[in-house]
């Protein structure tokens, strides 16, 4: 019996081709909705494992989350960002130095290892890694990449309630996603086109690069073992902001270490 197997399958490709926004350029059978629904989830469960995540309270780090904030605002002011009044964007920042990381959640959950921030040395750096990051999320990569992992029904259920064991595990592998090249390529081109308009380098991505692989310099973090060759995204990142004539250069040094004097 071959024939019903075809018309589930072209009824599969009709339902998606129709949840499809002709922007993304990805096969994605999640809505906007169910992004922001997933990631929701993901944040609470994140936050109610303080062990695991041990989150820095914004009241009394309000220093420092403001210094990231005002960051994450200056790529969100840039109308880049498809989703920027869409996705919630909320920053939290997990209190651990030795994961030099961050990620983000579907629907613009972001997280970010005090051991990034510490390691890196200003502003521009980091901007390049939170503008790779929100791609991820305004490009919805994350949630393609869970689909393909899971199973759009899996994710769906979970979505209305069934499965609660599985948001725990989600959670636990978003630090370990393995982007596709082809995602990171995205991602980090969607950096300097965030970072174009603003008055940083719109390299900020490849500065960052740079710096972990120099000589002697610090060990590259776990994270970018899975992500293609560090050379050739420095090219690639260098050569589209140059391509679009981006003209930011400020650094800023020493905001950067009131941001990490900021941190415990
Ligand atoms: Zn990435």
């Amino acid at each position: 019996m071959k024939r019903p197997d075809i018309w589930l399958a072209l009824l599969a490709f009709f339902l998606t081709t129709c949840r499809r926004k002709k922007d993304e350029p990805w096969f994605n059978l999640f809505t906007v909705e169910d992004d922001l629904k997933l990631g929701a989830q993901v944040a609470a469960e994140i936050e109610s494992k303080p062990q695991e995540y041990p989150i820095l309270d914004s009241a009394r780090y309000a220093t420092a989350y403001a210094h990231l904030y005002r960051m994450r605002n200056a790529l969100l002011a840039t109308g880049k960002l498809q989703y920027a009044d869409r996705f919630p964007w909320r920053l939290r920042i997990i209190h651990n130095d030795t994961i030099q990381n961050a990620f983000c959640a579907p629907g613009g959950y972001i997280y970010i290892y005090t051991g990034i921030i510490k390691y890196l040395r200003n502003e521009a750096q980091l901007m390049g890694v939170l503008g790779h990051e929100m791609a991820h999320a305004d490009r919805r990569h994350v949630s393609q990449l869970l689909t393909q992992a899971y199973g759009v029904q899996t994710l769906l259920n979970l979505l209305t309630g069934g499965n609660p064991g599985l948001i725990g595990q989600i959670a636990a592998n978003l630090l370990l996603l393995s982007f596709s090249r082809d995602h990171e390529r995205d991602a980090d081109a969607h950096s300097v086109i965030y970072l174009c308009p603003t008055e940083y380098p719109a390299d900020g991505a490849a500065y960052f690069f740079e710096y972990i692989t120099q000589e002697g310099g610090p060990r590259i973090p776990a994270f970018l073992s899975t992500h293609p060759d560090p050379g050739e995204r420095v090219n690639n990142i260098r050569n589209k902001a140059r391509e679009l004539g981006c003209r930011g250069n400020q650094l800023y040094e020493g905001r950067y270490a009131e941001l990490v004097a900021a941190l415990p």
